[in-house]
């Protein structure tokens, strides 16, 4: 059985990359057999012959391939900006007596949107009304319902603060 030397080893890697026959190669190496030379090929993890010809036609298809990723991303910032939320009311509506909804004094009808802080005295919900079967008025659904929890906004608990703190 003939050695793979370092020399025939590189002989047979260039004369594979070449794009040689197995059979050629064993004929130009000798002292080997067809089989032996595509043992070895496997052996080296030269089996994927590469030639330049399949190079160049991958090259268009990486740019479709980027353009096509890039193309759906453009037209999303305009639905973006279209799907930010109609100003939503800072204040608590107040009910006929003059006090805003609290826990005690809040109802079904009304909108269960928290402003301030719900461990201060002055925390109170929005009070406005809300349709049958929606925790919210209008405004605050819009807020509560939209995209933007697929974002990751805050709760509106968090919101309410922020606001209050971009008030002040
Ligand atoms: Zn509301």
């Amino acid at each position: 059985m003939a050695t793979w030397t370092e020399d025939r080893v590189e002989t047979l890697s260039k004369l594979w990359a070449d794009g040689l026959s197995a059979s050629q190669i064993a004929k130009i190496l000798g002292e080997v057999t067809r089989n032996a030379v595509i043992g070895k090929v496997h052996r080296l993890g030269l089996s994927g012959r590469v030639k330049k010809s399949k190079q160049a036609k991958r090259m268009p298809r990486t740019t479709t391939a980027k353009a096509r990723t890039t193309s759906p991303s453009a037209p999303r910032m305009p639905r973006r900006m279209a799907a930010t939320p109609a100003p939503v009311p800072l204040e608590a509506k107040k009910l006929p007596n003059g006090e805003f909804a609290n826990i005690m004094t809040i109802t079904d009808h009304m909108c269960k949107w928290p402003l301030g802080d719900p461990s201060s005295s002055d925390f109170r919900f929005c009070g406005r009304g809300a349709d049958k079967g929606d925790p919210y008025c209008k405004a605050h659904s819009q807020v509560a319902y939209q995209p933007a929890r697929r974002r990751g906004v805050p709760s509106p608990a968090l919101l309410a603060q922020n606001k209050r703190r971009a008030l002040r």
